[in-house]
């Protein structure tokens, strides 16, 4: 018992999650090979919290019992009909109920919302779905709930209480709004101050030290790349708080890649970079997306991929339909990206060498903007890379119509 409270006192959010889980896992084990009462059987039995399920078998099984009544993350057992076919303390805690009033209703009694069960049923489909809700009960809580098939039939239903991690998620966003925006005017005026001093020392006549004029170009540059991470912040900050909404519409991807291709050429040119295009003949379908901000993610991708290729290189764009997903890939013949950096890069702020892309901007902020656009859309983002021999970085959007 001690030992259970001390471990009960341990087990901090992600410990919970990873313990719950682990535990539905070895609870089905263990249901396969001892007592399991069949999932038919069991939903016509009134069981309530998790430590009485045991029964007779007060070993492993009980044990798990005890364990799962002492954890901070709700577990519930659904019945292959979707009704309570068990839950732990804090599931009933968190559904505000108590323990036998809770067994034996359905997802539909217990959270008012069909959405609850639509995601019940894809994970029956699926294996697994998620879906965030707001529990009004005494105060208002913020519940993720996780639903996982089980093998027996039914479902495991997880109810994880983050109230207080969207609560400091907000925090940190306002933060960071905040922040940027006070940032932003002092720095526009450092800029204007920057560029004139730049034209003023570049004039014919004008006798400045080569070490004044070097400094002042630094120094130009430098504020150029503080005024882009302090835009993209702002934006990302807007993208993760759900302010920046996307404006879907009918999207010709086609255009939109052309469009960028000849945005970027004086960039690439002065690279010596080569740009290409690889379009199918018969054109791409539209899909439905956001334009401009579709045009955002692949400015980015190109800025990139040209940044990190070397000159009499070429860069290409291609586009192709499959599935009722459009799949535009940006492929380089540059410097590619170790394997353990390729999921890394989509984090905010991550650069994969710092050394060596000293001078070439950058704040590591371009490529999680990038996933949030694309998963905004329902799509996909990700890079596969061979270190040396180039990078291709891929995104899917689905075609319009095609969407669920
Ligand atoms: P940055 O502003 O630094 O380019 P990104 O988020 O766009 O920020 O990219 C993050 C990091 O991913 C880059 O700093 C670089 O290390 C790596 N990276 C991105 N694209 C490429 C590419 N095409 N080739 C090699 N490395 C890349």
């Amino acid at each position: 018992m001690q030992f259970e409270h001390l471990l009960a006192a341990a087990l901090g959010f992600a410990g919970g999650v990873a313990l719950a889980i682990a535990l539905a896992r070895r609870s089905r084990g263990q249901e396969q090979a001892t007592t399991e009462v069949p999932t038919a059987a069991a939903e016509t039995h009134a069981v309530a919290p998790m430590s009485t399920l045991a029964g007779d078998d007060r070993g492993w099984h009980g044990d798990l019992g005890t364990l799962a009544d002492h954890i901070d993350l709700g577990i519930v057992r659904l019945g292959s009909g979707l009704q309570v076919v068990r839950a732990n303390r804090a599931a009933v805690r968190l559904l505000q109920t108590d323990a036998e009033r809770v067994i034996g209703k359905s997802l539909m009694e217990l959270f008012v919302d069909h959405r609850v069960n639509e995601a019940a049923l894809a994970a029956i489909e699926d294996g697994s779905a998620a879906y965030e809700i707001d529990l009004r009960n005494d105060a208002e809580r913020r519940v993720l709930l996780r639903f996982r098939r089980s093998h027996e039939g039914g479902l495991w239903l997880l109810l994880d209480d983050v109230t207080e991690l969207r609560r400091l998620q907000r925090i940190r966003t306002e933060f960071i709004d905040n922040l940027s925006h006070e940032l932003r005017t002092p720095l526009t005026t450092i800029r204007l101050l920057t560029e004139t001093l730049t034209q003023d020392v570049a004039r014919p006549g004008v006798d400045v030290p080569e070490r004044v004029r070097e400094r002042i170009l630094k120094i130009d540059v430098e504020t150029g790349h503080l005024a882009q991470m302090v835009s993209e912040l702002l934006d990302l900050s807007r993208i993760e708080g759900g302010a920046e909404e996307l404006h879907f519409d009918n999207v010709r991807m086609g255009e939109v890649i052309n469009a960028v291709v000849e945005r970027l050429r004086t960039f690439a040119d002065r690279q010596l970079v080569g740009l290409e295009t690889a379009l199918p003949d018969e054109g791409l379908p539209p899909v439905w997306g956001d334009e401009e901000r579709l045009g955002q993610v692949l400015v980015n991708l190109l800025h990139n991929a040209v940044k990190f290729s070397p000159a009499a290189s070429v860069v290409t764009i291609s586009g192709d339909v499959s599935g009722g997903l459009v799949t535009v890939a940006v492929r380089d013949q540059g410097v590619g990206i170790a394997d353990a950096d390729l999921d890394r890069i989509f984090e905010r702020f991550y650069k994969v060498d710092k050394a060596r892309q000293r001078g070439q901007g950058g704040t590591g902020l371009g490529l999680a903007i990038a996933r949030h656009i694309i998963e905004g859309h329902g799509g996909r983002i990700w890079a596969e890379s061979e270190e040396g021999r180039g990078s291709v970085f891929k995104f899917t959007v689905p075609v319009a119509g095609a969407r669920r």
